[in-house]
């Protein structure tokens, strides 16, 4: 092996990358052979992972453990009609609700549970890519997601004087038949998916319920219990797939643990909608400025979304706003320019380091967490869940569960 970055570890630091490799924990190798340079600058963690995928290959691991070929629909269909318990999804956030339609295109039946009466009705996520919108358009609702989406032209790198450094362009049609990047606000794809599940038979949405607990003993089913208002239920189930976001309950039952991947700021995200005219070239501007780094984007027809990585103790007035967001539009005193949310937010990348164990899976944010930053995740994030809410479909439909589903 001739990497340098190979060439340069210790003797142990290898043998402690090679054993983490056998064990399949690829990113922990990684992380380990980046932490090993005790100083800047450190070989990225893509630099890492290159290195951990030839050792990979030298130790005769397979990279990614292939996943299991689709079966034929028409035993599918004989196996998940024996399956005597129903999925239950813990989570109605995006990827529940998503996982919930494409079990019931091969038609396993679900329960989603949720905390909330409805959707969480605060922008979060405003960006995708083509392959989210094939995995939309599996679900079913890639028309509906057209009405309320916007294909943005791509990303630029400004300095601070907002010169353009680098530009990566997005088609309005890629490989996928989608727009490469499309802008939404998450509310609203809540809302096509939530509408969506009501229609779908196989489903049924139980709301303002809080899981508290996920148990599997043995070959038995899973054991999901929930709180609503009127006391403690249980619900057995053929298999359930945790969807509960970063603060996940089913990640205990998975018995997994959080890979902290260093990466932690603090970023003021501010939503507006304003028929002001803004500076914006209907992409993603991200400037690199060390002082002050931002991202802006168009979202919508009347939305724009501003972050920023300010101090913690900065006041946000009027003033400062306006000084803030000044190279793309002229906020002047008593202009229309609504706030529709201004949030701190501390963004992390971590991985769960298992996202299964038997008949319960880990799917979305419960599984891992990326930093929305040039809109990178809407590949990288998704095309890590997109195998993986493939590989959960068909083993779900593959594997009979033994449970009976009763709920008391
Ligand atoms: C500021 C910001 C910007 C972002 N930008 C982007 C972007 O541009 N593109 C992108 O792809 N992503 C973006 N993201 C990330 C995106 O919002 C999340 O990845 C996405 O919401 C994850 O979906 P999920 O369904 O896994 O989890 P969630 O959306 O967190 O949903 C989890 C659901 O589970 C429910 N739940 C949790 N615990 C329980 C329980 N015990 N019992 C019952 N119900 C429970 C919750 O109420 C919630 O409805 C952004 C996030 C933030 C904060």
């Amino acid at each position: 092996m001739d990497s340098p970055i190979w060439a340069a570890l210790s003797a142990a630091e290898r043998s402690a990358v090679d054993e983490l490799i056998r064990r399949d924990h690829r990113l922990p190798a990684a992380v380990r052979m980046r932490e090993a340079f005790p100083a800047e600058p450190r070989p990225g963690l893509y630099e890492t992972l290159d290195v951990v995928a030839e050792r990979y290959r030298e130790l005769g691991v397979s990279f990614e453990r292939r996943p299991t070929l689709p079966l034929d629909l028409t035993t599918l269909t004989e196996q998940v009609e024996a399956l005597p318990g129903r999925t239950v999804i813990v989570g109605a956030g995006p990827v529940g609700v998503t996982a919930a339609l494409l079990l019931a295109r091969h038609g396993v039946r679900s329960v989603v549970l949720e905390r909330h009466q409805d959707v969480y009705p605060l922008p979060r996520a405003v960006a995708t890519d083509d392959e989210v919108r094939r995995i939309l358009q599996a679900a079913g609702v890639d028309e509906e997601f057209d009405a309320i989406a916007r294909p943005a032209r791509g990303l630029r790198l400004l300095d601070a004087r907002h010169r353009v450094m680098a530009e990566f362009p997005r088609a309005a049609q890629g490989a996928h038949g989608f727009p490469q990047t499309s802008m939404f606000d998450q509310p609203a794809l809540e809302r096509v998916l939530r509408a969506a599940l009501a229609r779908a038979p196989e489903c049924e949405l139980r709301q303002g319920v809080e899981v508290t607990g996920v148990e599997q003993s043995g070959a038995g089913p899973v054991q999901v219990t929930y709180r609503r208002a009127k006391g403690d239920h249980v619900l057995l189930a053929a298999a359930v797939l945790g969807c509960d976001g970063a603060g996940s309950v089913t990640r205990a039952a998975v018995g997994s643990r959080w890979e902290d991947l260093r990466f932690e700021e603090r970023w003021t995200v501010i939503d507006v909608r304003t028929s002001l005219p803004v500076h914006c070239w209907e992409g993603v501007d991200q400037v690199c400025d060390p002082a002050r780094p931002a991202t802006f984007m168009r979202i919508g027809e009347d939305r724009y979304r501003w972050e920023f990585r300010l101090p913690d103790d900065a006041r946000l007035d009027h003033e400062r706003l306006r000084e803030l967001v000044a190279p793309w539009v002229d906020l002047s005193p008593g202009a229309d320019f609504e706030v529709v949310r201004q949030a701190q937010y501390t963004f992390r990348a971590r991985t769960a380091d298992r996202w299964r164990s038997g008949r319960v899976f880990l799917l979305g944010d419960a599984a891992h967490l990326t930093p929305p930053f040039i809109r990178h995740e809407n590949s990288t994030d998704h095309l890590c869940r997109r195998p993986c809410r493939r590989r959960v479909v068909q083993r779900v439909a593959r594997e009979p569960g033994p449970g009976r589903d009763c709920s008391s």
